[in-house]
């Protein structure tokens, strides 16, 4: 089989070592040994989030962990605001719609991140806010949000309950929820985790807690207090049978992140995309999001001249390489290349050659000096 170049927004290439560590023989899930994994998965994650209390790991995508917290947190009474900007918004939106919660919905224009300015006119908009939601980073736009600096332009006053999705972005950038007030945050293990798929993460604030506690579940699989009092145990355990091989898998991935360090690895992800950036506008490929500051570390999304972008995932995939297009409406308009995992120069060098080769081939017009524009940017952050 022809070895395929992964440069999808999840899943993503994962090391041999994570995939190995999941092929580990099976152990009892109601045992000490998987208590004390559990132990480490949760020491570890919450050292990742620079967070208290405990991080709740069931198996599912990142689509579950949103309904987790739409389900436990998120009342018919509620009056909800969702500002969101692209298709993954938008999904969190008609998650928590689902229970009933009357919504206000404002959309921004693709390719931009929510700015205060505008989070405060939809708060004066909408006082009645009791719920709000908010996306750390869009995978469809590829812009990142600064919930930070969102979260602590709200009134303290009635201050909704913040839900954030940040199926894209943990693990590739800063996510420090506690440190943010935030009160929900959602993710997922394919993408900044650089493990495989399915599993499906949340933590929540003491007030989220309150809350959660207040509202009677209406789901009995996701019911988040239950999973909570299993964790709390003297020996931690999961409600029901868990995903072994992932826990596994995310345990060795943890320990790859802690000990190459976090801050040095967001750092990597934020050089590699700078320098994409700088090779893909030398091929004639514009970044998408204008503002540098809201372009996302984890995921690129690049706008292909005259509507394109179809032919060109094709012709990449002709190279055995995978990136992924544009979503709904901006289907021909983009290719986005995610790097939420070890890529580094040589991985830069072969998406940008591949890129050239399939511009080349569907007969669009390109530049050449591509390496050389990567090379500087690259060496500009070391
Ligand atoms: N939210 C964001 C920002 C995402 O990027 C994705 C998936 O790409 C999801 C939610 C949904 O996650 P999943 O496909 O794991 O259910």
């Amino acid at each position: 089989m022809m070895a395929e170049y992964l440069f999808t927004p999840g899943p993503v290439t994962t090391s041999p070592e994570v995939l190995l560590a999941g092929a580990r023989p099976m152990m009892s899930h109601r045992g000490p040994r998987f208590s004390a994994l559990l132990r480490r998965l949760q020491n570890r994650l919450r050292d990742l989030l620079d967070v208290d209390g405990p991080v709740l790991l069931l198996p599912g995508s990142g689509t579950g962990a949103l309904e987790l917290l739409s389900m436990n947190l998120v009342t018919p009474e509620d009056r909800v605001l969702s500002l969101s900007c692209g298709v993954f918004g938008e999904r969190f939106r008609e998650i928590v719609a689902r229970r009933g919660a009357t919504m206000a919905a404002v959309d921004v224009e693709p390719g931009r991140a929510v700015t205060v300015e505008g989070l405060r006119r939809a708060l004066a908009e909408h006082p009645e806010t009791t719920v709000l939601l908010l996306t750390h980073n869009e995978t469809s736009t590829a812009v990142t949000n600064d919930i930070g600096a969102l979260v602590a332009s709200l009134p303290e006053e009635g201050r909704p309950l913040v839900l954030v999705d940040a199926v894209s972005s943990l693990g590739a950038m800063a996510c420090h929820p506690q440190r943010w007030a935030v009160d929900g945050l959602a993710s997922a293990s394919q993408k900044g985790l650089v493990t495989p798929p399915g599993l499906a993460l949340a933590w929540l604030s003491p007030r989220a807690w309150e809350r959660a506690s207040a509202v009677a579940s209406p789901s009995y699989f996701f019911d988040a207090g239950l999973h909570r009092r299993f964790l709390e145990k003297e020996e931690p355990e999961n409600p029901y049978t868990p995903p072994v091989s992932l826990l596994f898998s995310l345990d060795e991935a943890l320990a790859r992140m802690v000990e190459e360090g976090f801050v040095r690895r967001f750092a990597s992800r934020r050089r590699f995309a700078s320098a994409l950036v700088a090779g893909a506008s030398a091929l004639g490929l514009v970044p998408f999001v204008a503002d540098e500051r809201a372009r996302s570390a984890g995921v690129t999304a690049l706008v292909v001249p005259g509507n394109r972008a179809v032919e060109l995932q094709r012709a990449l995939r002709g190279l055995a390489v995978e990136v992924a297009g544009g979503q709904k409406d901006m289907k021909g308009l983009l290719v986005r290349v995610a790097h939420y995992g070890d890529e580094g120069w040589p991985e830069l060098a072969l998406v940008l050659g591949a890129l050239y080769g399939a511009m080349r081939e569907v007969g669009l017009a390109c530049g050449s000096a591509f390496v050389e524009r990567a090379f500087e940017a690259w060496e500009e952050r070391v």
